[in-house]
Parts: structure tokens; sequence; C-alpha cells
């Protein structure tokens, strides 16, 4: 069975990889706007690392926890630039949450959710409102949680959060950034979604499938 979860997770990112490879030039414009413009870049490189180390940690059969947990530190490593040591790090405490035993309780999932965003909180210190990918992480996090607690069953959980968690990122557009590079040009940022909350409200709903399978 563990492996069996191991192969989703695997799955879940080789579907990450190939969306930002897909969405590359789009976050990548939006984080010119007053960023640097590498957010694409910087997600396809760590996507692909983090997709490359999980293979290789399937093939020597490791469980689902220690596989995000290479996966994390791939990331990390090779994409360059804020998002990516933060996606690495928060990777890696979801695989660390999650762990290698089994399919992990509905609990156990929406914790390693919160594990993920607890991490980046910490290292990235950004807080709700700051229009950074944390104004579409925490949503995600809450409304999984909410759901799990009241019984729903975690696809639905998983798609609702996921739809709380895009119309958070669309709703950055309204924010002046307060944290990270695009500080400086905040004006000029108004109008725009936040690259960073618009690569991971995509992300959270395209892996959604695989965690909920
Ligand atoms: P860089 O800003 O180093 O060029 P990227 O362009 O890849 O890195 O990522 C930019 C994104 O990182 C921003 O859109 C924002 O969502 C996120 N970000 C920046 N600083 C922080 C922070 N302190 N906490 C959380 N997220 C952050
Ligand atoms: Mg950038
Ligand atoms: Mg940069």
């Amino acid at each position: 069975e563990s492996r069996a979860y191991a192969a989703q997770c695997l799955n879940a990112l080789d579907t990450t990889s190939s969306l930002l490879r897909a969405s590359e030039s789009m976050l990548g414009d939006m984080d010119a706007i007053a960023g640097d413009g590498d957010h694409g870049r910087g997600m396809v490189r760590g996507s692909a690392a983090a997709n490359e180390a999980a293979a290789a940690a399937f093939e020597r059969g490791a469980g689902a926890g220690s596989l995000l947990a290479a996966a994390g530190d791939a990331w990390a490593d090779k994409a360059g630039g804020t998002s990516g040591v933060l996606w690495g790090a928060g990777l890696r405490a979801f695989g660390e949450r999650l762990g290698d035993a089994e399919t992990p309780t509905p609990v156990v999932l929406a914790a390693s959710v919160r594990a993920f965003a607890d991490r980046i909180a910490e290292l990235g210190k950004a807080e709700i409102g700051d229009k950074t990918m944390m104004d579409a992480l925490l949503p995600f996090a809450a409304s999984l949680e909410e759901r799990i607690a009241s019984g729903a069953s975690v696809g639905d959980a998983w798609s609702a959060a996921a739809d709380v968690a895009r119309h958070a990122a669309a709703a950055t557009a309204d924010l002046r950034p307060l944290k990270g590079r695009a500080r400086p040009l905040a004006e000029k940022s108004l109008g725009t979604p936040d690259p960073g909350a618009t690569s991971l409200a995509m992300v959270f709903a395209a892996v959604g499938p695989h965690f909920t399978a």
C-alpha cells in the first residue's frame, strides 16, 4: 500500500513539472511586472529537479514521505530564487509529516499541508495580505482542514480548497507586495496577481486527483 501511495506522489510531481513547463512564460511575464521575471524559470527548474529526485527515490524503494522530502531538497537546491527555497523546504516538511508507513488518513494529509504552510511561514515570515504565495496557501490549508474535520471526503475537500486558493490568488491583484523582490515596485504590481500565489494555486489544483484517488 505504501508503494502505491509513493507512486501517486511521484505522479503528482510529474504533473507539477509538466504544468509548470506549460506555464513558464505566463508566470515569468507576471513576475516581470514588479519582480525580476524569473518565477516561471525557477519553478520549472525546481519542479523538474524534484521530479527527477523523486523518481530516483522511488527506484530505491522509498516510501511517500521520504520521496517527497528528497524531492523538496532537490527543488530547493536547483530552483534558485526565493520561491524555490520556500517550496523545497515546504515539500520536505510535507513529506516528513506524511511519513512512509501507509496511505495517510484525511487528517494526516491535512496536517501535512499545514506542515508545508508552517515551514514556509517560518522561513519567509510573510503574513496574509503581504502579496505572496501565503495568500493562496493559508486559505487552502484552512479550507482543507475545515472540510476534512466536518467529514468531507478528501476528494471533495481538496477540490473545494483548490477553488478557495484560486480565488485568493486572483484577489492578490488588489494588494501591494510587502515582502520579497516586488516590494520596491509595489505600485506597478497593483492590478496583477502575485506570481507565487498564482503558481501555488495552479499546482495545488492540479495535484489533487493524485492525492485523492
Ligand atoms: P525571486 O523573487 O527570488 O526572483 P521567484 O520569482 O521565483 O523568486 O518567486 C517570487 C515569489 O516568491 C513571489 O511572487 C511570492 O509569492 C514569493 N515570495 C517572495 N518572498 C516571500 C516570502 N518572504 N514568503 C513567502 N513567499 C514569498
Ligand atoms: Mg522572481
Ligand atoms: Mg529572482
